[in-house]
């Protein structure tokens, strides 16, 4: 039988996808600014080119696109982390994997938002920026610790489930995981359907990552097509900055953590991250990105399941240290903006509150803006100052999704390796995982 194999792996593939997308929509950008559009009538329907490519292909496409990853979440994290609990021999090692994830996610999130404000203090973005209020920015209120507390723990693990709330549903999990575990026979037999369930959903996953070049670049198409680019001006220096910590954090602070905790080639991390890092650049979103994470994590990475079940569904909903790198140089920002004077503990609040409200707010676009306002508000800066940056906000969204991602894995990594559940070999063969991406349709002849 002929194969369906293309000579380009999955990964190029995507990327050229993303480039294609980002040349399409300039172009449209361009070509049909207000007045350039073409119009044409079909069945005496007068139908305008822009809106037919835009808003019907490109903007349906994505859209599937997204909702099948976020199809994909639930049951994913379900049915592995049940999985690995189920798995774990040493019921303290559930206490250790949480106590160590929890600690690297936070640990990693304060090292993030120091740095943002270290830098941002320096090269002060907000000078000569000189904007007043007047704006009117209306802030989402953020929960408190207490309620995030609480909140983790389901009433009913149906609703938590249907609404997508995935400290929830992990707590859920892992609960039933350890029941099972617990309850002889019964938890045996449900272990092997389990097991089975978990082959099929990666499956799934993988057929969706082969079509993912198609949804990234309408994504990116519709995305570049609409942006509005007027914003950028005022605010060079404070997007260009973010951007550059962000690929500090991730280009220098998570080699040197990776090798000083486990002494993993950190390049090999980078090299492997980029399909997840262009999933998370394409939908601004950690948790529709969960299961290609996933994916990279376990394939990959060599990531055991027993941890990455468990580590990088955590890491989706409590780690974002791209967001806290954001957020760190926008308080800068907007107290500079506003001429209002920060001192150390006013700092010191904003490094707690932003490390505290990740752990919150769930991985989705914009979630970052809404945790901002909790940190400007802990040090009376104005709320409104959020509505200087959101022009801007969509694109630095896109990259610090990225690295929030990048720090799940990297994490897992550390955990994984500590706990003697990372596979070596699988981590330093450059070429691990590749193949199981590849979906050909004889398998589905050979098992139909
Ligand atoms: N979009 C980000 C994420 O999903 C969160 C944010 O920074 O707004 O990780």
């Amino acid at each position: 039988m002929s194969s369906t194999q293309s000579k380009l792996s999955l990964t190029s593939r995507i990327f050229i996808g993303m480039l294609a997308g980002l040349l399409v929509g300039s172009l449209l950008q361009v070509l049909f600014d207000d007045s350039g559009d073409f119009r044409f009538s079909v069945l005496g329907l007068d139908i305008s080119t822009h809106t037919l490519l835009v808003e019907g292909i490109f903007g349906v496409v994505g859209q599937i696109f997204i909702n099948s990853l976020k199809m994909l979440v639930v049951p994913l994290v379900f049915v592995s982390l049940v999985c690995g609990t189920n798995s774990l021999t040493d019921p303290s090692k559930l206490g250790r994997l949480a106590g160590k994830s929890i600690l690297l996610y936070v640990g990693t999130t304060a090292i993030a938002i120091t740095i943002a404000i270290a830098l941002a203090i320096v090269v002060a973005p907000g000078e000569g920026v000189n904007m007043t209020a007047g704006t009117n920015y209306q802030a989402s209120q953020a929960p408190g610790l207490a309620q995030v507390i609480i909140g983790m723990f389901p009433s009913n693990p149906i609703d938590a489930m249907a609404k997508g709330n995935m400290l929830q549903v992990i707590v859920f999990s892992v609960l039933f995981g350890v029941a099972m575990a617990m309850a002889g026979k019964a938890g045996e037999r449900l272990g092997v359907l389990f097991e089975d369930l978990n082959t099929i959903i990666m499956k799934l996953v993988t057929i969706l990552m082969n079509l993912a070049p198609w949804g990234v670049f309408a994504l990116m198409a519709k995305l570049f097509a609409t942006m509005g680019w007027g914003t950028f001006g005022a605010l060079v220096k404070y997007f260009l900055l973010v951007m550059v910590v962000l690929a500090v954090h991730a280009f220098i602070s998570y080699p040197i953590i990776l090798k000083l905790l486990s002494g993993l080639n950190p390049l090999m991390m980078l090299k492997k991250m980029r399909d997840a890092a262009i999933f998370g650049f394409s939908t601004s979103s950690s948790s529709a990105t969960l299961p290609v994470t996933m994916e990279t994590a376990t394939n990959k990475l060599g990531v055991k399941s027993s941890v990455a079940s468990f580590t990088i569904p955590l890491g989706s909903t409590i780690n974002m240290d791209g967001t806290a790198i954001m957020q760190g140089v926008a308080t800068v920002f907007i107290a500079q903006v506003f001429n209002q004077d920060l001192s150390l503990a006013d700092y010191l609040m904003v490094i707690l509150t932003a490390t505290l409200a990740s752990i919150g707010t769930a991985g989705v676009p914009g979630v970052g803006l809404i945790m901002l306002a909790m940190v400007l508000q802990q040090v009376n800066l104005p709320v409104e100052g959020i509505a200087l940056i959101i022009g801007v906000d969509r694109l630095l969204d896109m990259t610090r999704t990225s690295v929030n991602i990048t720090g799940d894995c990297m994490v897992a990594c550390i955990v994984a390796k500590s706990e003697g559940e990372l596979d070596i070999d699988t981590y330093n063969d450059p070429d691990a995982g590749l193949k199981q991406e590849d979906v050909h349709l004889e398998d589905f002849h050979k098992h139909g």
